[in-house]
């Protein structure tokens, strides 16, 4: 029997960028909130992640003098979703979305600027922008967050310059793209993170947050200033209805199962179910690891989408994935995701026939989803694929954790990455035969690629060949700034995995953000945002940010319904 413990109007389940949101809002309509966190942290993978929010038709592109328009938008997201997803919930994000944003750069600690340069992800599709849709967070000072600020689950080292320097995806584009100026940059960042003499006594934990740390950690600074409580250890379990409504949920919190009973309802926010081997296997097309997961081990388990499951809620996209190829590093207790260097000049990737199967600088999704095709058609190859580059591309690129060797020669890289991160030799004959592949099949097409590079015309899957392409490529290097040669040793490969950033199936919402029955029936009082819910982008991943984008955005539609329920 659980205890009752506190009645709220609204109790917010996990503490991601849109449970955060949501209850900012709640409490700015003068409602009574609480944040229920089962980690020991808060934040979730939004605070590990890059942090981009995908917001078409945004005041700051607006503001200079940015070219977009709520119809456009929709053509876009009607042509990426291909009329799979209901009308109405997609014009319900894209009317949304800029307000949400409007409201919490005017009445919170969170501020953002546009990426007026980062492209929609398919810009061959009719509505598409090149660039001005994607927002990236300001730094922020995490000394702000007092004591909190230990609370606050760490970023990610792919997210940080050299694995624990704060810099904003601005920055990070700038020196990948090699433009103008990234030397200084660099240096310049590095000297800032070095003089902060208080901070470095201290630890080597940067004191600005940057991409999703920022974003979180502005969220909770703002959750403070509106005394907003915020329950870490305490892990949802179940909800309860009364009457047709939900009317509470239990938790276990201190060993202790506790009843909280809710006035208006719950906003569920947590996660998806990428840490749940069981339910990976159940529902995720096959092979699939938890350990290829970029996410926080253990924390999003599914807990939303069976607690729903319970009071019969419809479901959709259970078999999708954020997905991006990852890189496992020994020690690492999470995998590291592959989202720009792919599209570096001189990284090519194959599977077990030493063939190509995809173009390498595509999307994070769609090149999982080529992985997955192309296993099926190998019987079992391409899941590890290998990324294959050579000693010049070593010495001027990162690769996963690599940096380039130019900072990080291969005698200062750990031990143990040595045929666990990274493989390496003087040919490629005898690399292909320390990884496990056709060597025949490689040097061909490394012969072909050669020509691709030398042309800037890849024939076979047209890499470099659109904006977003081009966006990660190297702006020094012509005809085409995402080919060049594969030619000097030593001759290096590392093992990606068919990894995701978190899962996109979930509970079915309506365009009120509302969990459905079967017959598209309402559960009053119930309401799943992020990645617990079916994505309203369907099998598509729009643009850079169109998981959290639409995770805050259906947090403010909700609370905006709970208002209009009161
Ligand atoms: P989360 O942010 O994971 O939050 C869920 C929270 O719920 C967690 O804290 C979890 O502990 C808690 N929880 C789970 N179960 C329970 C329970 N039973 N009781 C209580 N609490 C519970 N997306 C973008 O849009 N833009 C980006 O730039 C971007 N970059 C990324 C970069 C990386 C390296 C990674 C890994 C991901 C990135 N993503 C990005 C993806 C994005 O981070 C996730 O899709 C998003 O954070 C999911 O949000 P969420 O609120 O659903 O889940």
């Amino acid at each position: 029997q659980a205890t009752v413990t506190d009645t709220y109007d609204v109790v917010v389940v996990g503490s991601g960028a849109g449970a955060m949101s949501a209850a900012i809002f709640a409490a700015d309509q003068g409602m009574s909130v609480l944040i229920v966190e089962k980690g020991a942290k808060y934040g979730g993978t939004s605070a590990l992640s890059g942090g981009g929010i995908w917001v078409p038709n945004n005041h700051y592109f607006k503001a200079k003098k940015g070219n977009d328009s709520y119809e456009q938008a929709l053509t876009y997201v009607k042509a990426s979703t291909e009329g799979k997803i209901d009308e109405a919930r997609l014009r319900a994000y894209l009317d949304n979305a800029p307000k949400m944003m409007q409201y919490l750069e005017e009445n919170t600690q969170l501020h953002y600027t546009v990426a007026e340069r980062y492209p929609d992800y398919y810009p061959h599709l009719p509505g598409a922008l090149p660039g001005g849709r994607t927002l990236d967070p300001e730094l922020f000072d995490t000394s702000k967050l007092g004591a909190e600020a230990d609370n606050l689950m760490p970023a990610s080292p792919t997210t940080l310059l050299m694995g624990k320097i704060a810099w904003t995806a601005r920055h990070a584009h700038k020196a990948m793209a090699r433009e103008r100026g990234w030397r200084v940059l660099l240096v310049w960042l590095m000297l800032r993170y070095k003089m902060d003499f208080k901070q470095r006594r201290k630890t080597k934990r940067d004191r600005r947050a940057a991409l999703g740390n920022a974003l979180v950690a502005s969220l909770r600074a703002s959750l403070m200033d509106r005394n907003v409580p915020l329950w870490l250890n305490t892990d949802f379990r179940e909800l309860v209805e009364t009457d047709g409504r939900i009317s509470g949920l239990i938790v276990k919190r201190d060993g202790q199962e506790q009843l909280i009973k809710v006035r208006q309802g719950v906003i569920l926010g947590s996660g998806g179910f990428e840490q749940n081997q069981a339910l990976r296997d159940k529902y995720l097309p096959q092979p699939t690891k938890v350990e290829w997961s970029a996410t926080p081990p253990g924390q999003n388990t599914g807990a939303a989408l069976e607690a729903g499951q319970a009071l019969g809620a419809a479901t959709d996209l259970l078999d999708w994935g954020w997905w991006a190829p990852t890189i496992s590093v020994p020690k690492e207790e999470k995998a590291r995701g592959v989202f720009a260097e792919r599209a570096f000049p001189g990284a090519i990737v194959v599977n077990g026939e030493g063939k190509r199967f995809v173009n390498e600088a595509a999307p994070y999704l769609e090149f999982v989803d080529a992985m997955y095709k192309d296993n099926e058609v190998t019987g079992g190859k391409t899941i590890p694929a290998w990324v294959i580059f050579d000693g010049h591309f070593r010495f001027n690129y990162a690769m996963g954790p690599l940096m380039p060797s130019q900072i990080m020669p291969d005698s200062r890289l750990p031990k143990a990455w040595h045929k666990t991160v990274y493989w390496k030799a003087d040919t490629l004959e005898a690399l292909a035969g320390e990884i496990g592949i056709d060597a025949a099949g490689l040097t061909d097409t490394v012969k072909k690629m050669n020509g691709y590079a030398a042309s800037g015309n890849d024939e076979d899957f047209q890499r470099g060949g659109n904006v977003f392409d081009r966006y990660y490529g190297d702006s020094n290097v012509k005809p085409n700034p995402c080919l060049a040669p594969v030619k000097k040793g030593p001759f290096y490969a590392m093992r990606m995995d068919a990894g995701d950033i978190g899962t996109k199936g979930g509970l079915l919402t309506n365009e009120n953000g509302c969990v459905v029955r079967e017959d598209g029936s309402e559960i009053k009082g119930l309401y799943a945002i992020g990645n617990c819910s079916a994505s309203v982008m369907g099998t598509s991943y729009p643009g850079a940010g169109s998981t959290l984008g639409p995770a805050m955005t259906f947090g403010y539609i909700a609370v905006n319904d709970l208002v209009r329920q009161r």
